[in-house]
């Protein structure tokens, strides 16, 4: 175990956690992943490489170099097929049916994809909120300027009354018989909100909406039941809490509702399996959300997604919910504690269902706080204008770290001079 530093008035605290680390049921995945000698708290934002995931590259290298193009069919997972099958590997993590989940693409072009698809005729309004992704947002925009609407007047963005958090009951008010489309983010990548995904998708079908969720910052770390909830569309990322890698295959979520819609934008791997090598000119929609598929399985960004469900399969969704919750609690508390007199402001709801798997601390020296952190060997990310992010993976992070983390940043308040972290002014 790594000698880390533990601020005096933590001992205790670090005790504890001494025996949190201990009675973890999932501790053991630690060592299935590269974590390093500092501490890792980037995991919502790239997640970390595992053995396994090391291994399944290297698998499909050699696939590569010794069968060549046979691999599409001959390899012992044939690569023809990999899309479909990651897409229902990854099913339980979100409540999805086998058949209405696909690996391909990448968040925003499966967005793109879902807007095209998903947009009903008869009405022109798409809700979303201030807070959003960027990319979410110009996606939204551009639809609207597409079907010769005006995204000034028809994107209602639900705005945010202190800048961290969109009120659930704000979202039910914007939604009206002239909403084509509501598009959020499952949790906000900033303050770690979490929607109630439920009541939210029960309200907008209320009023005829239709309704897509990016669930980019909770997939693999907040459980979610998609069918059940009558979810329309869905669209995450393989890179962040799935550990899949840089630019990893993304994902795409249809309800089986919507098994007869057509996607607006097909590609040939959409094409039914049996015939797509007629190449016939005239596309024969597959099932499922396969359909969607435009191109070639990205097999180098699908390899690592494979290997890393697998360890989704060991553990149990809920146990893994189960400890981010404990840990971000801890964090939570240990901020409240020593942090907030250092003006650090906890942002993220309190409320567990109200959480995703980061904490999020607002402070005007956020970003002199995450270059000091990065300074003393821990990673944790800044995101505009002032928040800090932590975000403990349930997979790899111990509860120690988080009271080492709480000391460093005790310690820096205590001995560093932070201008010396100060943002530079003119960043190419
Ligand atoms: C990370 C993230 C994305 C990433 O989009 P890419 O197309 O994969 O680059 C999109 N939306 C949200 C909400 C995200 O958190």
């Amino acid at each position: 175990m790594e000698n880390r530093f533990v601020h005096p008035s933590l001992l205790t605290e670090w005790q504890k956690a001494q025996a949190l680390d201990a009675a973890d049921s999932l501790a053991g995945f630690r060592q299935q992943f590269h974590t390093g000698s500092g501490i890792y708290l980037d995991g919502n934002s790239l997640g970390l490489l595992s053995r396994p995931v090391a291994a399944a590259v290297q698998r499909v290298l050699k696939e590569w170099q010794e069968l060549a193009i046979e691999a599409w069919l001959d390899a012992p997972q044939p690569w023809f097929f990999l899309a479909e099958s990651i897409g229902n590997k990854a099913a339980p993590l979100v409540g999805a049916r086998p058949f209405e989940l696909v690996a391909c693409g990448s968040t925003t072009a499966n967005l793109h994809s879902l807007v095209s698809t998903l947009f009903p005729a008869g009405r022109r309004v798409i809700v979303s909120d201030a807070l959003n992704f960027s990319s979410d947002i110009y996606v939204l925009r551009d639809h609207l300027s597409l079907r010769g609407l005006d995204p000034q007047r028809d994107l209602r963005l639900v705005s945010s009354s202190d800048a961290y958090r969109i009120d659930e009951a704000a979202i039910m008010a914007a939604l009206d018989e002239e909403v084509a489309l509501l598009v959020l983010s499952t949790v906000q990548y900033r303050s770690g909100q979490l929607f109630d995904i439920e009541a939210i998708t029960r309200r907008a079908h209320e009023v005829g909406a239709r309704v897509i969720w990016d669930a980019s910052h909770s997939a693999g770390a907040v459980p979610h039941e998609f069918h059940r909830w009558g979810v329309d569309g869905a669209v995450f990322c393989g890179y962040k809490y799935l550990n899949g890698g840089p630019g990893s295959t993304g994902f795409l979520y249809i309800h089986e509702k919507h098994a007869a819609l057509k996607p607006a934008l097909s590609g040939w791997f959409g094409n039914r399996k049996d015939t797509q090598f007629q190449l016939n000119i005239d596309f024969e929609m597959a099932a499922g959300a396969g359909r969607f598929q435009m191109s070639t399985p990205h097999v180098l960004s699908l390899a690592p997604l494979d290997a890393s469900l697998d360890l989704f399969e060991a553990a149990n969704p809920k146990e893994l919910r189960r400890k981010s919750l404990a840990m971000t609690e801890l964090l939570m508390a240990l901020g409240d504690r020593y942090l907030a007199p250092h003006g650090l402001k906890i942002v993220t709801p309190r409320a567990p269902h109200q959480r995703g798997g980061h904490v999020a601390f607002a402070s005007p020296e956020a970003y002199a706080l995450a270059q000091a952190l990065r300074h003393h060997g821990i990673v944790p990310d800044f995101r505009p204008h002032d928040i800090l992010r932590l975000a403990p993976t349930a997979f790899y992070n111990t509860y120690c770290e988080l009271v080492e983390t709480v000391s460093c940043l005790l310690k820096i308040f205590e001995e560093d001079d932070l201008t010396r972290f100060q943002k530079p002014t003119d960043i190419p």
